[in-house]
């Protein structure tokens, strides 16, 4: 359950410098949340068992195991809202971004 490691990454100037395969390789990332996440999940704590289903759905890879329970990466999450529907403990909850006063 590592957190993904952010990756220098240059944007080729032309075509013919465009890799041919994936730019990065596995468990790398060339860029934080760019800004478009309209929401966000927010664990509740209380709620949370620290099952891990949640970073077992998570297609970014940004669920990482915290004090038993489980925190997010916000600069990676995308606000797709598969955790807040995979937990069945009812513990993620997706609220609009900028709602706490955080991005
Ligand atoms: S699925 Fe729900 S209860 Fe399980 S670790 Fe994730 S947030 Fe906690
Ligand atoms: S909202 Fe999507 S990207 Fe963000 S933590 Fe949940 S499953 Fe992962």
């Amino acid at each position: 359950m590592n957190k993904p490691q952010l990756m220098h990454y240059e944007k080729p100037k032309h075509i013919k410098d465009y890799p041919c395969g994936p730019a990065a390789p596995a468990g790398t990332l060339v860029v934080k949340n760019a800004g478009w996440r309209t929401r966000k999940p927010i664990v509740h704590k209380e709620k949370c068992t620290g099952c891990c289903l949640c970073y077992l759905y998570c297609p970014e890879g940004t669920i990482f195991k915290e004090n038993k329970k489980v925190g997010i990466d916000y600069d990676f999450c995308k606000g797709c809202g598969i955790c807040a529907r995979a937990c069945t403990h009812k513990a993620i909850e997706m609220i609009k971004e900028g709602e706490n006063g955080e991005y």
